[in-house]
């Protein structure tokens, strides 16, 4: 008879480094939880620089409220946050994924560094984190108000990791297309993106708007094709912005920007949807240009969908995509009532 085997308990550092590894899975999340938790800062000008796709070097600089120094010992540690301390917050906070892990987790599979300077601090400190904790207390330093976040080597201890992740072009391509989206979003804020050495690859001017961002990046036949739409519904207590293009743009592939409660997300119903209203004006295989950013009462929110979990649910899903595309048909026929016009002639 074989023998049982024997059952050891993991070590601590080897399970947070499984549970960060799942969180953080390659370097556009990890960007953005950090773009997020610069938003969350106030910040009005993020920059960001990576080298190698975001595999040797992520690094974010912010010009927001900066860390307080007395909160930087603990900062990279799991569920440390200032942004809710009961669990009735998570129900009324306004968004998605705020349970202080990202930090965290990024300490458990990359080198962190943290610089910061707050407006009551005369300089700034710095400090490097390994597997959540402190590896020396914070230095005083010369630096500008805000927040400099620094990844570097993602994945060292996660080889088999490395080993999938081996096209820095195509993580670079996932970078830019979730600063791409955030920027759109947040339009009032400059973001810029750089490959270290290079020049930006992308910028926006800070206060810039919507419609500007989105031909800035996604160019001027998108652009010149876009239709506002909009829905506030009382039934549901949702609301509904965004940016559509109008039936003469169409393009093999799809652009769709979802935000909800100003996360990024996906959302599969509104995608088929959104493919639903065109189909009947755009070519087969066609797809629309697509912002679309909800804010939903939070307590219509799972609470528990894990914040890396991009594709969501929500409470009345199919009664609010529903609402949203018969909206979405009915703004744009009336966009393209010449059109039709000459179609029938
Ligand atoms: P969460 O965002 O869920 O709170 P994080 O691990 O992303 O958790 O961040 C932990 C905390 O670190 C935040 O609550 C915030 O107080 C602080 N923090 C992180 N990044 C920044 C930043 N760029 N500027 C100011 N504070 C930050
Ligand atoms: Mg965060």
């Amino acid at each position: 008879m074989a023998e049982p085997g024997i059952i050891k308990k993991l070590d601590e550092v080897v399970v947070n480094r499984i549970a960060a590894g799942e969180i953080i899975q390659r370097p556009a999340n990890a960007l953005k939880e950090l773009l997020e938790n610069s938003l969350d800062a106030k910040s009005t000008v993020i920059q960001v620089t990576v080298k190698s796709g975001g595999l040797k070097l992520l690094q974010i600089q912010d010009n927001g409220t900066g860390i307080r120094r007395e909160d930087m010992a603990i900062v990279c540690e799991r569920f440390t946050t200032s942004k809710l301390t009961s669990f009735e917050d998570l129900t009324n906070i306004a968004t998605f994924g705020f349970r202080g892990e990202a930090l965290a987790s990024m300490s458990h599979v990359a080198h962190l560094t943290i610089q910061t300077k707050t407006a009551k601090e005369k300089c700034a400190y710095k400090a490097s984190y390994e597997d959540g904790k402190l590896k020396a207390p914070p230095k005083p330093c010369a630096g500008n108000q805000g927040t400099i976040i620094t990844i570097e080597d993602l994945f060292y201890n996660m080889p088999q990791r490395k080993q999938a992740l081996k096209s820095p072009n195509e993580e670079f391509q996932r970078i830019s297309n979730v600063m791409s989206k955030y920027a759109i979003h947040n339009s009032k804020v400059g973001f810029t993106l750089k490959r270290y050495g290079e020049q930006p690859s992308i910028k926006t001017p800070p206060n810039s708007s919507q419609q500007t961002n989105i031909e800035i990046l996604y160019g001027a036949s998108i652009a010149k094709e876009l239709l506002p739409v909009e829905l506030k519904d009382d039934v549901h207590k949702f609301q509904m912005k965004g940016y559509i293009t109008k039936v003469n743009y169409s393009s093999k592939k799809a652009i769709t920007l979802f935000f909800i409660n100003h996360r990024l997300v996906e959302v599969s119903s509104l995608k088929t949807a959104l493919d639903n209203v065109y189909s009947t004006y755009l070519p087969r295989g066609m797809h629309p240009f697509a912002y679309i950013s909800l804010e939903i009462n939070p307590s219509n929110i799972d609470v528990n969908v894990h914040p890396t979990k991009h594709e969501v649910h929500f409470l009345y899903e199919d009664e609010i995509v529903e609402k949203i595309k018969q909206t979405l048909e009915a703004q744009l026929l009336g966009s393209n009532e010449t059109r039709t016009f000459y179609k029938q002639l």
